[in-house]
């Protein structure tokens, strides 16, 4: 396997690879790029021939030649492996595992499986009974053979006959999840009598399905899907994505449907950025796949569950992912979702979808319509209506724009508004917090380290730029303003020979997990500091270094006055004192830095 690795990397060129994706242009040694994983116009995507690796300093993705193929292709390791190996012209098999194998086997047969269901459809009385349904949901021919339509026949084994006849065995069946297994022996068809919708990953394979009941066998649930499966988990696969995202990245945004049917219909319709989580409500996981597409969500509900608990903890997570959230509403009373509207409007459709507006107007529009300035009951209601996506909303500048439209139609201080906002307990708010423990989600709560983190990335791209140049201040340096990454590479950088220094080496001291972080800040030495001469590195250099030890000492500040304020509480005079020193010293220090 590892061989297998750095030979692909031996035999491929990350740039031509990258180029195949992006129009790459030369930026000194390296070469640059508009991001795909973000909105951007100037380029700060790199990628380095050299080192064999790329990095967004926008947002900071980054990696080898096989993280990007994942991010851009959206796979899995094994299929980006797959991929890079048959453009490198390198056998797999040898290393296929055991896992691979069996992953395999249930592919083939959840086509199989969809390939009998396509056959069915209309091929005997009740086929056909599932072809009227179809058409009477409006669906044309073209679209029932895109989206692989099916049905499977009333009895209890005819797909798992069909599957054995096949060569698969009674184990491969059950797992694949098509089949129910019976207490005593033997298994019997899961999906009877039902439209049959396969599922399908983002490359076209089927991995699952949903099975709706057709008109008159009410009494069974509605619809019924595939279980987990080693290749089916629902909170990782959306509905359509294989048809949609290059739709998706050409339009740059994406429209959130809550069935199958809706998909199909929107797609025949001629909008074909669409997905639905199918038989689930949406994930973090959902949204980080959609991420790797566009950073802009169009949610579609009808005026009813627009107030739904899902819908708006759906919106709540986008926003607290920094999607950019607009409402489309369906008004018709007729049309309870998408696929309705189609039915009955057609292309009419696409009018609806792009007069979508920000969710935080709809819902404040919402929240206004129901205000009585009389009532301070009726003042509560509007803030608990619209402080759940306030609080999600991750930019603080927006945040405040809504703040300000609030305390303005409420005829409110800001800072009242802002303590209200933040004590309105919600649902949404599990969720946000939630999302906010992941790293991606540039989480107010993180925010103070992570800007640390990054200022002492920062220097020390400075000083990769030109070591030699830093050999003083390498050895003065104050390393308790560092975090540990940074600390360790100046102690090593001490003990180096700067003026023969060589980075590759140099990152060959540090284990693994370290390098890539190095390799980034190498990249970023070259990508940030290219056209700088030897004084301005300086200044920048002590820029940075007076910028981060403001921030170390605001957040000692911080931690501080807790302590004080907790040893007030607990009437300790002596810590008080011992406290309120070390608070003088420490803003002393601070106004010492700002007067440099
Ligand atoms: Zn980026």
């Amino acid at each position: 396997m590892e061989d297998n690795i750095s030979k692909i990397k031996e035999r491929l060129s990350i740039v031509d690879i990258v180029s195949g994706y992006l129009k790459v242009q030369k930026a000194g040694i390296n070469f640059k790029a508009p991001c795909p994983f973000h909105n951007e116009k100037t380029p700060s995507f790199f990628i380095s021939p050299e080192r064999q690796m790329w990095k967004c300093f926008g947002c900071s993705k980054g990696g080898s030649i096989f993280d990007f193929i994942m991010e851009i292709e959206g796979v899995d390791f094994p299929e980006a492996l797959r991929i890079l190996a048959a453009r490198a012209g390198i056998e797999l098999e040898k290393f296929d595992s055991s896992v691979r194998n069996s992953k395999d086997r249930l592919y083939e047969i959840c086509e199989s499986s969809a390939r009998f269901f396509e056959k069915q459809l209309g091929h005997s009385s009740s086929g056909s009974r599932a072809v009227e349904y179809l058409k009477n949901r409006g669906l044309e021919n073209a679209t029932i053979i895109k989206f692989r339509l099916g049905f499977a026949p009333k009895t209890w084994d005819a797909l798992s006959g069909y599957l054995r006849n096949s060569g698969f065995t009674e184990k491969e069946i059950i797992d694949s999840g098509m089949v129910i297994k019976r207490e005593s022996e033997g298994i019997y068809d899961r999906f009877r009598s039902r439209v049959m919708f396969p599922i399908s990953d983002v490359n076209g394979r089927v991995v699952g399905f949903t099975g709706r009941i057709l008109e008159g066998d009410e009494k069974e649930a509605k619809y019924i899907n595939t279980p987990q499966t080693l290749i089916y988990d629902k909170s990782r696969i959306l509905y359509g994505l294989e048809h949609s995202r290059g739709d998706i990245r050409k339009k740059d945004k994406c429209l959130l449907v809550e069935g199958n049917m809706d998909v199909i219909m929107s797609h025949q319709a001629g909008v074909a950025n669409v997905v639905a989580s199918s038989g689930t409500a949406l994930t973090p996981m959902h949204l980080a796949m959609l991420k790797r597409y566009t950073d802009n969500l169009d949610f579609c509900f009808d005026t009813d569950s627009a107030g739904a608990m899902a819908t708006k903890r759906g919106i709540g997570m986008a926003l607290g992912q920094n999607f950019s959230v607009r409402a489309v509403s369906i008004d018709d009373k007729e049309c309870k979702d998408p696929a309705d509207y189609v039915k009955k409007y057609g292309k009419e459709w696409e009018k609806i979808v792009s007069s979508a507006r920000p969710v935080m107007d709809f819902y404040f529009e919402k929240a206004k319509e129901n205000y009585k300035p009389e009532s301070a009951e009726s003042k509560k209601n509007v803030i608990l209506t619209v402080a759940p996506f306030i609080k999600s909303i991750s930019s603080r500048v927006e945040r405040a724009h809504w703040i300000n439209k609030l305390a303005y139609l409420l005829r409110v201080k800001e800072e009242a508004i802002e303590a209200d906002i933040m004590s309105v307990q919600d649902d949404l708010s599990v969720y946000s917090t939630a999302d906010r423990r992941q790293p991606a989600t540039g989480a107010k709560k993180t925010k103070l380290p992570v800007e640390r983190d990054i200022l002492n990335e920062t220097l020390l791209s400075v000083v990769f730029k030109k070591p030699f140049l830093f050999k003083e201040e390498i050895t003065a340096l104050d390393k308790s303003f560092l975090n540990s990454l940074a600390s360790q590479v100046f102690g090593e950088l001490a003990k180096e020979n700067l003026e023969q220094f060589n980075f590759g080496s140099f990152a060959a001291k540090f284990n693994s997990d370290k390098t890539l972080d190095l390799e980034f800040i190498y990249l970023r030495s070259q990508a940030l500091w290219d056209n700088f001469e030897d004084d301005e590195l300086k200044v920048e250099f002590n820029n940075i270094l007076n910028k981060l030890k403001q921030k170390i000492i605001h957040l000692r500040l911080a931690d501080l006055g807790y302590e004080m304020r907790a040893a007030e509480a607990a009437g300790d005079k002596a810590s008080i004192g011992v406290l309120a020193a070390r608070f003088n010293e420490l803003t002393q220090a601070l106004v010492k830095i700002h007067n440099f």
